[in-house]
């Protein structure tokens, strides 16, 4: 069975205190749903994941401690392992304090910071060597998807930063699909847009490695998805959660987004 998760990603907003009580407030609702079972039952909240900026890293590792279920990640890491790379955060050093995953290639990297597919590689691996698990981040910009060339782009996304790697180093990476133009727009991909985009994917890994990989390889969806739409996206067979910006700052919102299986 593949994993379900839903991830957040905080960006570069909240206040230490503000991402604090955020993390505090999560924490409730959580031990709330796994005393009272809450509207599902305990083992069946689905896996999240946490992306804070970089120096709340620790504070958040501390509040979610013992909590199997939850894990904390970083939003980008240097290529690089250590060295002189002034103001850089290197993968050994997230895995260090306990961090556990990273996200590589987000729209908002690839546009504000020029980072491409070769690069994105490199963090990959790198990621990977040191213990990270990497959530790829790929999908079209709106004039890509305007003229037909979305499965084109996130195919070339996928075969430059992914497809390279061997079965074994592969399979331990989770994909998510985020149409540029859906991300903090308010405009979502529709539930079927997503899912053949997803399918896509699936049958690009299974061409690729295996059916067997493709099967078990989680792909989760981004792009404005928030508490309204959530059921719906999650109930396409290929959407396996949901990577969150905008709506993962709100305990309330979130929380919902993950009981939204
Ligand atoms: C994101 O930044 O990965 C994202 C999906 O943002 P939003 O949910 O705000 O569109």
């Amino acid at each position: 069975m593949r994993k379900k998760i839903v991830a957040g990603n905080w960006k570069m907003n909240l206040s230490a205190e503000e991402a604090m009580a955020l993390a505090n407030e999560l924490k409730q609702k959580i031990d709330h749903q796994l005393d009272t079972g809450g509207p599902r039952q305990n083992g069946a909240l689905p896996r999240i994941l946490l992306f804070p900026p970089y120096v709340y890293l620790s504070g958040l590792i501390e509040v979610f401690r013992n909590y199997e279920g939850l894990s904390i990640g970083v939003q980008n890491i240097y290529q690089e392992e250590k060295g002189a790379y002034t103001g850089e955060v290197s993968p050994l050093m997230v895995r260090s304090m306990g961090g556990t995953h990273t996200l590589i290639g987000h729209s908002e990297r690839r546009m504000h910071f020029n980072e491409d597919d070769e690069l994105l590689a490199k963090k990959t691996a790198l990621a990977l060597k040191n213990g990270l698990i990497p959530v790829y981040c790929c999908g079209e910009m709106l004039p890509e998807r305007e003229t037909g060339k979305h499965f084109q782009v996130v195919a070339e996304q996928l075969k430059k930063g992914v497809f390279w790697m061997k079965e074994e180093e592969a399979g331990n990476i989770i994909i998510a699909y985020e149409p540029v133009w859906a991300i903090g727009t308010g405009q979502t991909a529709s539930p079927d847009q997503a899912q053949e985009m997803h399918a896509y994917i699936r049958q690009l890994i299974a061409d690729q490695y295996s059916n067997k990989m493709a099967d078990r390889m989680t792909i989760l969806y981004g792009g404005s998805c928030n508490a309204k739409n959530a059921a719906e996206l999650f109930a396409k067979e290929d959407v396996d959660g949901g990577l969150i910006g905008g709506a993962s700052l709100k305990a309330d919102d979130f929380f919902r987004i993950i009981q939204s299986f």
